[in-house]
């Protein structure tokens, strides 16, 4: 491992990653990537990774459409495969979340999001397989999907390795030293590197990195759980991926044959002692909630699953930030559960923030350290939170 860098991201998730890559492009080469375990074994490698563009405010809509805009040429644009796979995304709510939904589509589409309501009678054409009652509504995303978080992030890797970036895995960091009120080094399990730049990128454990320097941020693991169903592909080929707020859960198309849902309760956990298993109970009472919504599903079976974590803070929007007080630290945390789909993005303006001092492309001041002692949260439509 070298033993000076101009950058150390802590972290090999899909946001390190994506940041490696993009300091890579705009000329930052030397740097170094520590991952304590594998590429993408945090939060990443169990997403659902739905792309979605249904946001209440702006900078994550916008960010999340600009990212599309990178997964769907992700071998131009970066290098690699994304996997992505164009489904369409159907958010349904109901009567109590309906002015929502209207002014979240209204704001997206004047951002130029390709976006629309329908009604019930829309549905015959676009998805006649999904039932829905008089005092539910809807809007549709013909160009949203889903991709492969794995693949993104060891395409984003292997790149940022083409320029000249190192990976060292199985290395934590175990320490960032201050010294006058700067960064000055990395310490991890194999050595000390010497940087005037570390950037946290380490998902639910933010919060320990951050701890050691005397950095209090406001993260909490939250536990979602996904189920991985067998459909019935000879009466339901194929279905869009849907964010059902009117029953709190999701699903999407996984291949040509599986169905992914995402669903619980989203209760807070320890993030080193949680259940990374199913509660069968609970994946069943979602079970009957997606075939009230696709009554096709009746006829799925339950293939596994798992659980992952989604690290909070407590607007449910991250913070990509320099981190005040101490100069050359920089954190990108707290994606809240949504983080996949914007990460194109979060690499592009947080290595724009780091060079340049400022995300340029979107400006993410509205995601800002200081906003929570501000009092200046990001507001949501809706009580679903993950859809904020
Ligand atoms: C079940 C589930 C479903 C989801 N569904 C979606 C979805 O549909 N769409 C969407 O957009 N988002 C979704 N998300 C959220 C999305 O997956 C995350 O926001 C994103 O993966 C976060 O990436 P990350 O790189 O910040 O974190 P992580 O992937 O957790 O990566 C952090 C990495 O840091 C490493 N690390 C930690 N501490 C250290 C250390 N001291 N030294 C070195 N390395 C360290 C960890 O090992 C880990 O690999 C979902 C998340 C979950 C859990």
């Amino acid at each position: 491992m070298k033993s000076t860098a101009d950058v150390v991201i802590v972290g090999g998730g899909v946001i390190g990653a994506s940041i490696l890559f993009n300091l890579g492009r705009m000329g930052v080469t030397d740097t170094l990537l520590l991952e304590k375990d594998v590429l993408g074994s945090g939060s990443t490698g169990r997403s659902q990774a739905i792309c979605r563009m249904h946001y209440s405010n702006p900078v994550t809509a916008t960010m999340a459409w600009e990212s599309l805009g990178i997964f769907t040429n992700f071998n131009e644009v970066v290098g690699g495969e994304a996997g992505f796979v164009e489904t369409g995304y159907l958010v349904i709510v109901n009567q109590e979340d309906s002015a929502g939904l209207a002014s979240n589509v209204a704001m997206q589409y004047s951002l130029g999001i390709d976006t629309m309501r329908v009604t019930a009678l829309d549905l015959q054409d676009i998805a006649p397989m999904v039932s829905v009652n008089e005092t539910e509504f809807m809007a549709w995303e013909p160009q949203s999907g889903y991709a492969d978080p794995y693949m993104v992030t060891t395409s984003y890797v292997t790149r940022a390795r083409e320029f000249g970036a190192e990976i060292v895995l199985r290395n934590p960091a175990t320490e960032i030293e201050v010294s006058g009120g700067r960064v000055i080094a990395v310490v991890t399990a194999e050595g000390r590197v010497e940087t005037p730049v570390a950037v946290v990128a380490a998902g639910p454990w933010s919060k320990l990195v951050l701890a050691q320097m005397g950095v209090d941020v406001p993260l909490v693991p939250v536990r979602h759980q996904v189920a991985s169903l067998t459909r019935p592909v000879d009466k339901l080929p194929l279905h869009p991926t849907v964010g059902d707020i009117a029953q709190s859960f999701s699903f999407r198309p996984d291949g040509s044959s599986m169905t992914m849902m995402g669903f619980g309760d989203d209760e807070e956990v320890d993030l080193e002692t949680y259940n990374q298993g199913v509660d069968m109970d609970v994946m069943a009472d979602a079970l009957g909630r997606l075939s009230r919504r696709i009554p096709a599903m009746e006829d799925a079976y339950f293939r596994g699953g798992w659980s992952g974590l989604f690290t909070t803070t407590p607007d449910w929007h991250p913070i990509l930030d320099a981190v005040p007080g101490i100069e050359g630290l920089y954190c990108a945390v707290g994606f809240s559960g949504h983080g996949f789909k914007l990460s194109p993005m979060i690499g592009v303006t947080m290595a724009e923030l780091i060079v340049e001092g400022a995300g340029k492309t979107v400006d993410i001041s509205p995601l800002r350290f200081s906003r929570f002692e501000e009092g200046d949260l990001l507001g949501s439509s809706y009580r679903y939170r993950v859809l904020a």
